[in-house]
Parts: structure tokens; C-alpha cells; sequence
């Protein structure tokens, strides 16, 4: 059964683990997303024309190498240039969006208009280096799915640095499933990979976090990440600040849960503090009034900061079931072949 949608849709394409695979007459797909690039653009593409130089494709055995250019909607020359370069042979295609729907939108739709054998993910300006990406081949070869670059170190903004630093340890220590530190969007995919993000309907979407979800076998490529080629970064403090918030809640309930027992531990304690204050209203010596007017509040507390736990584990559980995943992601199907199949009764 392989209808979208179905169990087995993402591993219609299943194949018996191999020790060494052959990239022979493979392709490979690199999705860029593109924001106001103009001043990066042309040392980009000289990059790639070397990187990816007919010579160094013949000896890797790739057949063909695409790149899946997605303009975040830029109002400088970027979409045009690319267009220009598109049209005196540039092996990419342009996906113009609407408007600039920031870098993990754009990232999602090259994502859906890849569809080669193997998915690369970099951005513009030269920080992934483009050269990593034999690397990331070599690591698909012997056997990984994903194999997603990770920092070894940082050039740029201090500020960024540790931000940045500070947030994949966050992240790391709030989400529910092992995530890689120090790791963007940065990586080469298996087809099978993308056929499972695709199968990810959640709208909210933090890439680098998915891509960790879906599972499979994944590997970590280190490299350094040197400073942005040309142009000014496009990643605002606002939008770091979405990604950052974006990235912990698709990645994590833990902060409603911590709520939630906050509350909960609250209210416990207006409750105690009230049992206490009427043990010892005596020795205490508590007008009476007084006495009646904290039991009102401390009771309405605590029936609120119940009903707020409630609540919380109801809210956690929505969006859980909002978000769409799949309740699990098929790898492999290991069968006796051709499969052993009882005649219908
Ligand atoms: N980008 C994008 N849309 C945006 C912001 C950024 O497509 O709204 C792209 C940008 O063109 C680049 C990549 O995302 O290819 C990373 O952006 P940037 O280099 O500014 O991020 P930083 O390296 O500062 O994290
Ligand atoms: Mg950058």
C-alpha cells in the first residue's frame, strides 16, 4: 500500500541496507534560499561552478548536479540576475515566492520542488562551505541519511555567537528527542529523508529540528564556519528571535509542563499555608475576618491553579495532535524474498 498518506507512502522507495552505496548516476538537488543576495550572488555561483565542476562530478560519479534556488521574495536584483543566469544555461531552477516568508519557509518549499536522489540544504553566503558537501556525500556512501554539518567554530557577531551558542543548548535540553548542537540547515539528504519531512504537515516549521525527528541514520560532518562572504546577514534580531521561539516550541511542550507543575505546586502550597494558618490561628492570634478572607482566596487559588494543570495537559496534548506527525516513520522492511504470501482463504 503506497498511497499518499499511507504508512508505507515515505518508504516507497525502501531498499535493502547495503554496506557501500554506489552514487554512480545519482543526482543531487542543493536548495538555497535567497534573500536580498544580490552582492553574494555572483561569488556563489563562481563557488559552485568550481565545486561542482564537471570534472570533479565525472570522478564522484554524480550524473547531474541541480541547484533549487528559492528567492524569499527580495526586492533587490537577486531574482532577476538569477533569472539571467538561469537562461545562458545555470543547471538551477527559481522558485520566486510571494513575498519574504523567511528562511525556514523557504527552505520548506526547495524542499518540495527537490526532487533529485540526493537533497542538499546551504545558504547564500558562503558560510557552508560548499566543498563540505562532497564530504556529506562520501558520509551518504557509507551508509548515512542525513549527514548535517556541525560547527566546529564560529566567525561573525559576538552577540550571534553566544546567542546562538546559549539556544542549541536550550533547545537541546528542553526537546523531547536527541538533537545534534551547534548544527543548521546545513546537509545532504536521502530522498527518503525528504519524502518523510514532506510527510510533516505542521505548518510552524524549524528544519533542523524536523530533519532530527524524522530519524533515520544520521551522521554529523564537522567543519569550520567562516564569516559571511559579502553582504550584510539577513537574519534580523526579530527574526532570530522567531526561529528561537519558533524552534522551541516545535521541538518541545516541556515549557507548558513546567508550567503546568508550577501551578499545580502552587496552589499545594496557598493550601498548606492556609491548613498551617488555621492549626496555629490560636497562638497567632488571627481576627477572624481575616482568617475567612485568606481560606476564600487561598481555596479559589488553588481550584484555579488545578484547573490551569488540567488544562495545560489538555493544551500540550492538542498541539501535539495539531502538528500532524506521524505517529512513527518506516526505515526498512526486511521480508523474505519474494514475499511469503498465504493464498486468500
Ligand atoms: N534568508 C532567507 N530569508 C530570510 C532571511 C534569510 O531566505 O528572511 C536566507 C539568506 O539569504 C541566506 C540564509 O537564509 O541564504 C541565511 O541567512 P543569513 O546568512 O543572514 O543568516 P546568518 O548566517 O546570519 O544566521
Ligand atoms: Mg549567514
Amino acid at each position: 500500500d503506497t498511497r499518499p498518506g499511507s504508512p508505507l507512502a515515505a518508504s516507497a522507495d525502501l531498499e535493502p541496507g547495503s554496506a557501500e552505496r554506489d552514487s554512480r548516476g545519482l543526482t543531487l538537488d542543493i536548495i538555497i534560499p535567497v534573500f536580498n543576495e544580490e552582492e553574494v550572488l555572483h561569488l556563489l555561483l563562481e563557488r559552485l561552478g568550481t565545486v561542482f565542476a564537471p570534472e570533479t562530478l565525472a570522478a564522484q560519479g554524480v550524473a547531474s548536479v541541480r541547484l533549487v534556488l528559492v528567492d524569499d521574495g527580495s526586492r533587490d536584483a537577486t531574482a532577476r540576475l538569477i533569472a539571467e543566469r538561469i537562461r545562458e544555461g545555470l543547471p538551477a531552477r527559481l522558485i520566486r515566492l510571494s513575498r519574504n516568508f523567511g528562511h525556514q519557509g523557504a527552505v520548506c518549499a526547495g524542499l518540495d520542488f527537490a526532487d533529485a536522489d540526493l537533497v542538499a540544504v546551504m545558504d547564500a553566503d558562503l558560510q557552508d562551505p560548499p566543498e563540505v558537501v562532497w564530504r556529506m556525500l562520501q558520509a551518504w556512501r557509507e551508509g548515512a541519511d542525513v549527514a548535517f554539518g556541525q560547527r566546529r567554530r564560529r566567525k561573525g557577531n559576538v552577540l550571534k555567537r553566544t546567542g546562538y551558542w546559549g539556544f542549541y543548548r536550550l533547545v537541546a535540553i528542553l526537546s523531547e528527542i536527541d538533537l545534534p548542537l551547534d548544527t543548521g540547515d546545513f546537509c545532504v539528504m536521502d530522498r527518503r529523508v525528504v519524502a518523510a519531512l514532506r510527510r510533516l504537515p505542521e505548518n510552524l516549521r524549524f528544519s533542523r529540528g524536523l530533519r532530527a525527528w524524522v530519524g533515520f541514520k544520521q551522521v554529523a560532518v564537522e567543519f569550520d564556519r567562516p564569516a559571511r562572504a559579502a553582504g550584510e546577514p539577513k537574519y534580523t534580531w526579530k527574526k532570530l528571535y522567531q526561529l528561537a521561539t519558533d524552534g522551541i516550541a516545535s521541538m518541545s511542550t516541556r515549557p507548558l509542563q513546567a508550567a503546568q507543575f508550577g501551578s499545580f505546586f502552587f496552589g499545594l502550597l496557598t493550601v498548606m499555608f492556609l491548613l498551617l494558618l488555621l492549626g496555629f490561628s490560636k497562638q497567632l492570634d488571627v481576627p477572624r475576618p481575616f482568617l475567612f478572607l485568606y481560606a476564600l482566596v487561598a481555596t479559589g487559588n488553588a481550584v484555579l491553579s488545578f484547573c490551569l494543570y488540567i488544562l495545560g495537559a489538555y493544551v500540550g496534548r492538542t498541539y501535539l495532535e495539531v502538528k500532524g506527525r506521524p505517529p512513527y516513520l518506516v526505515m526498512e522492511l526486511v521480508e523474505p524474498r519474494p514475499p511469503a504470501r498465504r493464498p486468500p482463504d
